[in-house]
Protein backbone atom coordinates (compact mmCIF):
# COMPACT_ATOMS: atom_id res chain seq x y z
CA UNK A 1 0.00 0.00 0.00
CA UNK A 2 1.48 3.25 -0.77
CA UNK A 3 1.90 5.77 1.86
CA UNK A 4 -0.34 8.82 2.38
CA UNK A 5 1.41 11.62 0.84
CA UNK A 6 2.80 14.66 3.42
CA UNK A 7 0.44 17.64 2.50
CA UNK A 8 0.06 21.04 4.70
CA UNK A 9 -2.88 21.25 6.55
CA UNK A 10 -3.90 23.86 3.96
CA UNK A 11 -3.43 22.12 0.97
CA UNK A 12 -5.30 19.13 2.51
CA UNK A 13 -8.32 21.65 3.21
CA UNK A 14 -8.31 22.77 -0.37
CA UNK A 15 -8.13 19.02 -1.18
CA UNK A 16 -11.31 18.83 0.62
CA UNK A 17 -12.64 21.51 -0.68
CA UNK A 18 -11.96 20.29 -4.54
CA UNK A 19 -13.48 16.66 -2.82
CA UNK A 20 -10.33 14.50 -2.53
CA UNK A 21 -9.11 13.50 0.78
CA UNK A 22 -5.57 12.36 1.51
CA UNK A 23 -6.69 8.69 1.65
CA UNK A 24 -7.69 8.85 -2.14
CA UNK A 25 -4.46 10.33 -2.94
CA UNK A 26 -2.67 7.48 -1.81
CA UNK A 27 -2.56 5.61 -4.83
CA UNK A 28 -1.38 8.63 -6.72
CA UNK A 29 1.82 9.47 -4.68
CA UNK A 30 4.37 9.39 -7.46
CA UNK A 31 7.01 7.25 -8.76
CA UNK A 32 10.37 8.48 -7.02
CA UNK A 33 12.17 7.45 -10.33
CA UNK A 34 13.82 10.92 -11.34
CA UNK A 35 13.72 12.44 -14.58
CA UNK A 36 16.22 11.47 -16.56
CA UNK A 37 14.85 13.58 -19.71
CA UNK A 38 14.55 16.71 -20.56
CA UNK A 39 13.75 19.56 -22.85
CA UNK A 40 16.06 21.12 -24.77
CA UNK A 41 16.53 24.95 -24.54
CA UNK A 42 15.20 26.30 -28.03
CA UNK A 43 18.11 28.62 -27.84
CA UNK A 44 15.68 31.17 -30.69
CA UNK A 45 15.18 34.50 -30.02
CA UNK A 46 11.64 35.44 -29.26
CA UNK A 47 11.03 38.60 -32.04
CA UNK A 48 8.55 40.21 -30.35
CA UNK A 49 8.96 40.75 -26.71
CA UNK A 50 5.19 41.56 -24.68
CA UNK A 51 4.21 44.40 -22.98
CA UNK A 52 3.53 43.27 -19.45
CA UNK A 53 -0.08 43.81 -18.37
CA UNK A 54 0.21 44.16 -15.22
CA UNK A 55 2.65 43.09 -12.35
CA UNK A 56 -0.11 42.04 -10.80
CA UNK A 57 -1.18 38.06 -10.83
CA UNK A 58 -3.53 36.09 -11.79
CA UNK A 59 -7.31 37.16 -10.71
CA UNK A 60 -7.86 33.77 -9.56
CA UNK A 61 -9.44 32.26 -6.14
CA UNK A 62 -6.06 31.53 -4.76
CA UNK A 63 -6.43 33.21 -1.47
CA UNK A 64 -5.04 30.71 0.40
CA UNK A 65 -0.85 30.23 1.32
CA UNK A 66 -0.02 26.46 1.04
CA UNK A 67 3.46 25.24 2.66
CA UNK A 68 4.66 23.85 -1.37
CA UNK A 69 4.86 20.23 0.03
CA UNK A 70 5.30 19.32 -3.69
CA UNK A 71 4.68 15.42 -4.51
CA UNK A 72 7.22 13.59 -7.18
CA UNK A 73 4.65 12.86 -10.15
CA UNK A 74 3.62 9.42 -10.94
CA UNK A 75 4.69 9.78 -14.46
CA UNK A 76 8.16 10.34 -16.08
CA UNK A 77 8.72 13.65 -18.19
CA UNK A 78 7.84 11.39 -21.47
CA UNK A 79 7.97 12.74 -24.77
CA UNK A 80 4.19 12.56 -26.50
CA UNK A 81 5.66 9.74 -28.90
CA UNK A 82 8.15 10.23 -31.84
CA UNK A 83 5.03 12.08 -33.99
CA UNK A 84 4.44 14.14 -31.14
CA UNK A 85 7.63 15.36 -29.65
CA UNK A 86 8.77 18.42 -30.50
CA UNK A 87 5.50 19.40 -32.88
CA UNK A 88 5.14 22.49 -33.57
CA UNK A 89 2.19 24.24 -31.87
CA UNK A 90 -1.25 23.55 -33.49
CA UNK A 91 0.44 20.47 -35.33
CA UNK A 92 1.78 19.72 -38.69
CA UNK A 93 -0.88 19.95 -41.37
CA UNK A 94 -3.29 21.82 -39.63
CA UNK A 95 -5.58 24.02 -40.93
CA UNK A 96 -4.94 27.58 -39.72
CA UNK A 97 -7.15 30.22 -40.86
CA UNK A 98 -5.50 33.64 -40.80
CA UNK A 99 -8.80 36.04 -39.90
CA UNK A 100 -8.28 37.85 -43.33
CA UNK A 101 -10.93 40.49 -42.44
CA UNK A 102 -8.85 42.13 -40.10
CA UNK A 103 -5.32 41.28 -41.64
CA UNK A 104 -2.31 39.61 -40.59
CA UNK A 105 -1.89 38.88 -36.51
CA UNK A 106 -0.07 41.75 -34.88
CA UNK A 107 3.37 40.32 -33.65
CA UNK A 108 3.36 42.90 -30.37
CA UNK A 109 0.78 42.24 -27.06
CA UNK A 110 -1.28 45.28 -27.81
CA UNK A 111 -2.04 45.08 -31.20
CA UNK A 112 -3.02 41.36 -30.80
CA UNK A 113 -5.56 42.52 -27.86
CA UNK A 114 -7.06 45.18 -30.17
CA UNK A 115 -7.40 42.52 -33.36
CA UNK A 116 -8.75 39.98 -31.41
CA UNK A 117 -11.14 42.62 -30.29
CA UNK A 118 -12.03 43.15 -33.34
CA UNK A 119 -12.29 39.69 -34.83
CA UNK A 120 -14.86 38.65 -37.27
CA UNK A 121 -13.09 35.41 -38.42
CA UNK A 122 -15.58 33.29 -37.70
CA UNK A 123 -19.82 33.28 -36.91
CA UNK A 124 -18.91 33.35 -33.10
CA UNK A 125 -18.27 37.02 -33.44
CA UNK A 126 -21.82 37.43 -33.75
CA UNK A 127 -22.79 35.87 -30.74
CA UNK A 128 -20.63 37.92 -28.33
CA UNK A 129 -20.94 40.50 -25.47
CA UNK A 130 -16.89 40.85 -25.71
CA UNK A 131 -14.02 38.79 -26.88
CA UNK A 132 -12.40 37.35 -24.00
CA UNK A 133 -8.64 37.99 -24.56
CA UNK A 134 -7.42 36.50 -21.08
CA UNK A 135 -6.00 37.47 -17.61
CA UNK A 136 -3.02 37.78 -15.81
CA UNK A 137 0.87 37.95 -15.95
CA UNK A 138 1.76 38.16 -19.43
CA UNK A 139 5.77 37.81 -19.75
CA UNK A 140 7.45 34.66 -18.88
CA UNK A 141 4.55 33.50 -16.67
CA UNK A 142 4.84 30.46 -14.32
CA UNK A 143 1.51 28.61 -15.78
CA UNK A 144 -0.29 29.46 -19.07
CA UNK A 145 -3.96 27.81 -18.64
CA UNK A 146 -5.50 27.35 -21.40
CA UNK A 147 -9.33 26.83 -21.34
CA UNK A 148 -12.30 26.01 -23.82
CA UNK A 149 -14.36 28.76 -24.60
CA UNK A 150 -15.67 31.87 -22.47
CA UNK A 151 -18.80 30.89 -21.14
CA UNK A 152 -21.93 33.44 -20.44
CA UNK A 153 -19.91 35.29 -17.38
CA UNK A 154 -16.91 35.71 -18.70
CA UNK A 155 -18.39 37.22 -21.32
CA UNK A 156 -19.91 39.41 -19.63
CA UNK A 157 -16.82 40.59 -17.77
CA UNK A 158 -14.41 39.84 -20.64
CA UNK A 159 -12.13 37.48 -18.68
CA UNK A 160 -12.10 33.59 -18.29
CA UNK A 161 -12.87 31.61 -15.52
CA UNK A 162 -15.67 33.78 -13.83
CA UNK A 163 -18.10 30.69 -13.08
CA UNK A 164 -17.87 27.87 -11.22
CA UNK A 165 -15.96 26.27 -13.25
CA UNK A 166 -13.15 28.66 -12.54
CA UNK A 167 -13.87 28.59 -8.99
CA UNK A 168 -13.00 24.88 -8.76
CA UNK A 169 -9.99 26.00 -11.12
CA UNK A 170 -8.70 28.10 -8.42
CA UNK A 171 -9.49 25.37 -5.73
CA UNK A 172 -7.33 23.19 -7.81
CA UNK A 173 -4.21 25.19 -8.02
CA UNK A 174 -4.22 25.76 -4.30
CA UNK A 175 -4.31 22.58 -3.63
CA UNK A 176 -1.42 21.76 -5.59
CA UNK A 177 0.51 24.16 -3.19
CA UNK A 178 0.25 26.71 -6.13
CA UNK A 179 1.17 30.14 -4.20
CA UNK A 180 -1.31 33.31 -4.53
CA UNK A 181 1.50 35.43 -6.31
CA UNK A 182 2.55 32.62 -9.03
CA UNK A 183 2.74 34.34 -12.23
CA UNK A 184 0.11 32.86 -14.24
CA UNK A 185 -1.79 34.02 -17.61
CA UNK A 186 -5.77 32.49 -18.25
CA UNK A 187 -6.80 32.30 -21.46
CA UNK A 188 -9.16 30.23 -23.62
CA UNK A 189 -8.75 28.40 -27.20
CA UNK A 190 -11.61 29.98 -28.47
CA UNK A 191 -11.79 33.95 -27.49
CA UNK A 192 -15.32 34.18 -28.39
CA UNK A 193 -18.83 32.67 -26.27
CA UNK A 194 -20.25 29.90 -28.48
CA UNK A 195 -23.51 30.58 -28.04
CA UNK A 196 -25.86 27.91 -25.70
CA UNK A 197 -22.04 26.83 -23.87
CA UNK A 198 -22.15 24.11 -27.12
CA UNK A 199 -19.07 22.52 -28.27
CA UNK A 200 -16.97 25.19 -30.81
CA UNK A 201 -16.63 23.53 -34.16
CA UNK A 202 -13.58 22.79 -36.13
CA UNK A 203 -13.72 26.00 -37.93
CA UNK A 204 -14.39 28.15 -35.25
CA UNK A 205 -11.18 26.49 -33.58
CA UNK A 206 -8.89 26.83 -36.66
CA UNK A 207 -10.23 30.66 -36.62
CA UNK A 208 -9.04 31.39 -33.44
CA UNK A 209 -6.25 29.26 -33.29
CA UNK A 210 -3.66 31.59 -34.75
CA UNK A 211 -4.36 34.33 -31.85
CA UNK A 212 -3.19 31.04 -29.21
CA UNK A 213 -0.41 30.76 -31.15
CA UNK A 214 0.86 34.10 -31.20
CA UNK A 215 0.00 34.61 -27.22
CA UNK A 216 1.98 31.71 -26.76
CA UNK A 217 4.90 33.25 -28.66
CA UNK A 218 4.81 36.60 -27.00
CA UNK A 219 4.20 35.10 -23.96
CA UNK A 220 6.81 32.64 -23.54
CA UNK A 221 5.31 30.56 -20.92
CA UNK A 222 6.90 28.28 -18.96
CA UNK A 223 4.77 25.57 -18.74
CA UNK A 224 1.42 25.24 -20.80
CA UNK A 225 -1.57 23.81 -18.65
CA UNK A 226 -4.49 22.36 -21.37
CA UNK A 227 -7.67 21.99 -20.02
CA UNK A 228 -9.99 19.20 -21.18
CA UNK A 229 -9.83 17.25 -24.81
CA UNK A 230 -10.22 20.32 -27.54
CA UNK A 231 -7.33 22.46 -26.24
CA UNK A 232 -5.28 19.62 -25.20
CA UNK A 233 -5.85 18.24 -29.09
CA UNK A 234 -4.97 21.90 -30.13
CA UNK A 235 -1.72 22.58 -28.28
CA UNK A 236 -0.44 19.01 -29.17
CA UNK A 237 -1.45 18.64 -33.22
CA UNK A 238 -3.18 15.21 -31.80
CA UNK A 239 -6.55 13.84 -32.04
CA UNK A 240 -6.31 10.75 -29.31
CA UNK A 241 -8.75 11.10 -26.37
CA UNK A 242 -7.69 12.80 -23.44
CA UNK A 243 -7.32 10.39 -21.81
CA UNK A 244 -3.85 9.52 -24.31
CA UNK A 245 -3.05 12.94 -23.67
CA UNK A 246 -3.43 13.30 -20.37
CA UNK A 247 -0.30 12.21 -17.25
CA UNK A 248 2.29 13.00 -18.87
CA UNK A 249 4.55 15.80 -20.18
CA UNK A 250 4.61 17.08 -24.08
CA UNK A 251 6.31 19.41 -25.42
CA UNK A 252 5.36 21.66 -27.99
CA UNK A 253 7.57 24.38 -30.19
CA UNK A 254 6.08 27.93 -30.49
CA UNK A 255 6.32 29.94 -33.52
CA UNK A 256 9.81 31.35 -32.01
CA UNK A 257 10.90 28.11 -31.47
CA UNK A 258 10.75 28.25 -27.69
CA UNK A 259 9.96 24.36 -26.53
CA UNK A 260 7.70 24.54 -23.71
CA UNK A 261 6.15 22.03 -21.89
CA UNK A 262 2.49 20.87 -22.24
CA UNK A 263 0.34 19.14 -19.36
CA UNK A 264 -3.37 18.35 -20.37
CA UNK A 265 -5.57 17.33 -17.79
CA UNK A 266 -9.67 17.40 -17.32
CA UNK A 267 -11.66 20.60 -17.80
CA UNK A 268 -12.57 22.01 -14.46
CA UNK A 269 -16.57 21.95 -15.93
CA UNK A 270 -15.86 18.36 -16.39
CA UNK A 271 -14.72 17.87 -13.31
CA UNK A 272 -17.67 19.50 -11.66
CA UNK A 273 -19.96 16.62 -13.43
CA UNK A 274 -17.61 13.93 -13.18
CA UNK A 275 -15.67 14.14 -9.58
CA UNK A 276 -14.35 11.26 -9.56
CA UNK A 277 -11.83 12.45 -12.37
CA UNK A 278 -10.36 14.71 -9.89
CA UNK A 279 -7.67 12.52 -8.06
CA UNK A 280 -6.51 12.17 -11.95
CA UNK A 281 -6.65 15.94 -12.27
CA UNK A 282 -4.70 16.46 -9.38
CA UNK A 283 -1.90 14.45 -10.24
CA UNK A 284 -1.87 15.73 -13.50
CA UNK A 285 -1.76 19.64 -11.67
CA UNK A 286 1.22 17.83 -9.65
CA UNK A 287 3.16 16.70 -12.19
CA UNK A 288 2.84 19.95 -14.37
CA UNK A 289 3.96 22.02 -10.70
CA UNK A 290 7.03 19.33 -10.80
CA UNK A 291 8.49 20.68 -14.25
CA UNK A 292 11.54 22.50 -13.23
CA UNK A 293 12.24 25.41 -15.96
CA UNK A 294 15.97 27.65 -15.43
CA UNK A 295 17.68 28.98 -18.33
CA UNK A 296 15.20 27.98 -21.34
CA UNK A 297 15.36 24.35 -20.07
CA UNK A 298 12.80 22.10 -18.44
CA UNK A 299 13.09 19.04 -16.45
CA UNK A 300 11.37 17.79 -13.79
CA UNK A 301 12.20 18.43 -9.95
CA UNK A 302 11.30 16.89 -6.80
N1 LIG B 1 -14.67 29.69 -18.74
C1 LIG B 1 -13.57 29.86 -19.48
O1 LIG B 1 -13.05 30.97 -19.57
N2 LIG B 1 -13.04 28.81 -20.10
C2 LIG B 1 -13.55 27.59 -20.04
O2 LIG B 1 -13.01 26.65 -20.65
C3 LIG B 1 -14.72 27.41 -19.26
C4 LIG B 1 -15.25 28.48 -18.62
Amino acid sequence: MTAVPALSPLQLAWLQEIGLDRHMLARYVADPEPFKGGVAASGTAVQAAPEPVSAATASMPMRAQAEPARMKPAAAMVRAGDALAGRRLAGAGAPSAAPAAVGPVPSDWEGLKVHIAECRACGLHAGRSQTVFGTGVASSPEWMIVGEAPGDFDDRAGLPFQGKAGVLLGAMLASIGLAPDTPVFFTNLIKCRPLGNRTPTPDEIAACRPYLERQIALLKPRRILALGRLAAQALLGADADLDALRGQVHRVRSETGQEIPVVATHHPASLLMRPQHKADAWRDLNLASSIVVAAGVATQGA
